[in-house]
């Protein structure tokens, strides 16, 4: 998991320069406050879904990435059923975590911290700019539902404004475009493809906030073998050439070698949370950490996919 951190009044001068680009006579901040005072007024009924509107706003911000786990799912609205606009914390209703049943393939760990309140759902966040961000379906729909764990006692479900309740609320989920949350880098890590916490002291709350997330969207999970644990390790293979290519570059060709490395430091590529984890490690001079890494990728890799039997020879002479 990566962030995109920006403030918010970048983020409404993103969302201004959208209306203007669509020609709107209202701005949607005026709108969504209109369609705000509806809802309050009775939430039985149904409001427009104005977030749907400034959906690329945010699918641009994160590079056309699942903000959390960062998935390629494109910013162009011809694809835009693959993306969901996600509020953050659930308008209409949080359910307490864990479910009783894990969502994953594997059941979650016995000591994972509990959020166990629920309640009526954050309302008045409903058209809160910075209450969004896009999220592929699977973590959306699948894992997030109605949930919204947090270490405090008590859900804010009266806030208007998210900012405060970072701490008043203490989320164990990290909102990647809030400049005012902890950076997802510093969180959740990786161990070759594996997501992995990286405090490693179990005591620290950066270790329950990682141990949450990636528990709470399956990141290392079976289930998303394809989605997440191939595409990581299919990545890492790819760093693990350019690495060599470099180590094997004459002196004059270091240079240019390592720029093809940079490259891949790109938070514009998909899983580049996990990439950008080994690029630094092979930085502080961890290079048989990386490469035993890389392998260990290449055999999972190789274990789940093989080598198709119709392969056609090499070009002959
Ligand atoms: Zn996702």
């Amino acid at each position: 998991m990566v962030g995109y951190p920006i403030s918010h009044d970048e983020l409404i001068a993103l969302i201004d320069e959208h209306d203007q680009a669509q020609r709107r006579r209202k701005s949607w901040k005026e709108r969504s406050s209109e369609a705000l005072d509806k809802l309050l007024a009775d939430p039985s009924k149904d409001v427009p879904s104005l977030w749907s509107e400034i959906k690329p706003v945010y699918a641009h911000l994160q590079a056309g990435k699942c903000g959390f786990c960062e998935r390629l799912i494109g910013e162009d609205d011809v694809i835009s059923n693959e993306q969901d606009i996600e509020h953050f914390r659930p308008k209409k209703a949080v359910n307490p975590w864990p479910p009783e049943a894990s969502v994953g393939t594997d059941p979650l760990p016995a000591d994972i911290p509990k959020s166990k309140k629920g309640g009526a759902g954050y309302l008045r966040l409903a058209f809160h700019e910075s209450n969004y961000l896009v999220s592929c379906k699977t973590c959306n729909a699948r894992f997030k539902a109605n949930y919204f764990p947090i270490r405090s006692e008590g859900h804010q479900f009266e806030a208007e404004d998210p900012a405060p309740l970072l701490s008043q609320e203490k989320p164990y989920l990290i909102h990647p475009l809030d400049e005012n949350d902890d950076d997802p880098e510093t969180i959740v890590g990786f161990d070759g493809f594996l997501a992995v916490p990286v405090n490693q002291s179990t005591r620290t709350v950066a270790w329950k906030r990682a141990y949450v997330t990636i528990h709470f969207f399956g990141l290392n999970d079976p289930s998303r073998q394809d989605q997440l644990l191939l595409a990581r390790a299919r990545r890492l293979m790819f760093l693990g050439d350019r690495l060599r290519e470099y180590e094997a570059a004459p002196e004059a060709g270091k240079a240019a070698a390592w720029s093809a490395v940079q490259r891949e430091y790109s938070l514009k590529i998909d899983h580049a949370g996990c990439v950008r984890a080994a690029i630094r490690l092979y930085s502080a001079g961890k290079r048989d950490e990386v490469m035993r890494a890389v392998e260990a990728a290449k055999i999972f890799y190789l274990s789940k996919t093989g080598m198709p039997t119709d392969a056609p020879p090499p070009p002959g002479p």
